[in-house]
């Protein structure tokens, strides 16, 4: 298993990673929850992040400036309406429509008393998701929700899929993104196990493509790393590939996050620093609480920023509950060096400009 070849990050390296930044660590504030509460420099103006004029982020209920989230978490890929077992560690889609919201909204409760405050749910119609149900989770909690859009894998997808166009399926995911309020198109991806793409995965990415050039809505992609009975037949570089169809109909890859790159197997980072050099968010979107693969992740985060690319990181857990998991990795960041004004970067402005984007006239 790759796993037994990571190895816990040193001193070394975190003492060189603070000082590539020019921070020191004595100096680095400790928050008591680890997570979310923005350092006294940040939160008196330290940093300060633009956006273009008239940029928003799409709720399910609402268009927000993108400093209604700047004193607080964003969670980029999770699943309100999915069931998830914390035995097994399995997101099982589609949800039952009929379940209960009520274990949903009480780790809700829990993660906002921890300071998130907007939780994008990346789910859409062919993985069986409710967006009533988000409705009803953001109306209960006042949790901001941003709800998405888009085709999932070949196997989720509609039967007509198949015999409609690139251009017919663009238009309508943005007759179906006016309807619904969503706020990104995600998780998008092709199936574990392969090589390469399905034809029809390829040209559902390029219409989700066409219809970001319409309506500017952030992209999250999903990748199959490790998953399946084929895993190993999945290429490393697949995710530089999603990246490539997206950009073969014109969308810049700062607009898209590539996801699961935490579940790409090894410790060598230059997949995902390709992607952001290329100017994409790293989606480190599988964080559950697993202690060798959150050692792992320590790891690859800290070469990840030594490497420069704080600005492109997203943190996430990709499922429905116990939230909190995120805020225990972030803590074991700070133990391994990464100062609050990085986390603050991570978990608060990085979802905030991967979010916001300006609507058409
Ligand atoms: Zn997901």
């Amino acid at each position: 298993m790759e796993d037994s070849t990571f190895s816990r990050p040193n001193r070394r390296r975190a003492v060189q990673l603070i000082g590539a930044i020019g921070v020191s660590l004595l100096a680095a504030g400790r928050s008591s929850t680890g997570f979310f509460t923005p350092s006294r420099r940040v939160a008196s103006g330290g940093q300060q992040v633009s956006f273009p004029e008239g940029a928003v982020i799409r709720t399910i209920f609402s268009d927000l400036p993108p400093d209604a989230l700047a004193h607080g978490t964003t969670l980029f890929h999770e699943h309100l309406d999915g069931v998830y077992s914390r035995e097994t560690r399995q997101l099982q889609l589609p949800p039952p429509s009929s379940a209960s919201i009520d274990p949903v909204v009480s780790d809700i409760e829990e993660a906002m008393e921890n300071g998130v405050v907007c939780i994008v749910d990346g789910g859409h119609p062919d993985m069986g998701v409710n967006y009533e149900h988000l409705r009803e989770i953001s109306a209960q909690t006042d949790l901001h929700v941003v709800a998405s859009g888009g085709y999932y894998l070949r196997n989720t997808y509609p039967a007509e899929i198949s015999t409609m166009t690139e251009d017919q399926i663009a238009s309508r995911l943005v007759a179906e993104a006016n309807a619904g309020r969503f706020g990104a198109y995600g998780e998008i991806g092709n199936m574990a196990g392969r090589a390469d793409f399905f034809a029809d995965e390829i040209k559902v990415f390029r219409a989700v493509g066409k219809a970001h050039l319409q309506n500017n809505l952030p992209i999250f992609t999903h990748n199959s790393y490790g998953s399946g009975p084929n895993a190993d037949v999945v290429p490393r570089d697949i995710a530089l590939r999603q990246l490539d169809v997206y950009e073969s109909v014109g969308v810049e890859p700062r607009r898209i996050a590539v996801g699961h790159m935490d579940s790409l197997p090894g410790t060598n980072t230059d997949i995902i620093n390709a992607l952001a050099e290329r100017g994409a968010f790293v989606g480190f979107d599988r964080i559950r609480g697993d202690a060798t693969r959150d050692e792992a992740r320590v790891t690859l985060v800290l070469s990840f920023l030594e490497a420069g690319h704080v600005d492109r990181l997203l943190l996430s857990s990709d499922t429905r509950s116990d939230f909190l998991k995120v805020a225990r990795f972030t803590e074991q960041l700070q133990k391994a060096g990464v100062s609050d004004e990085m986390i603050h970067t991570i978990m608060v402005d990085n979802p905030r400009r991967f979010l916001a984007f300006v609507p058409p006239e």
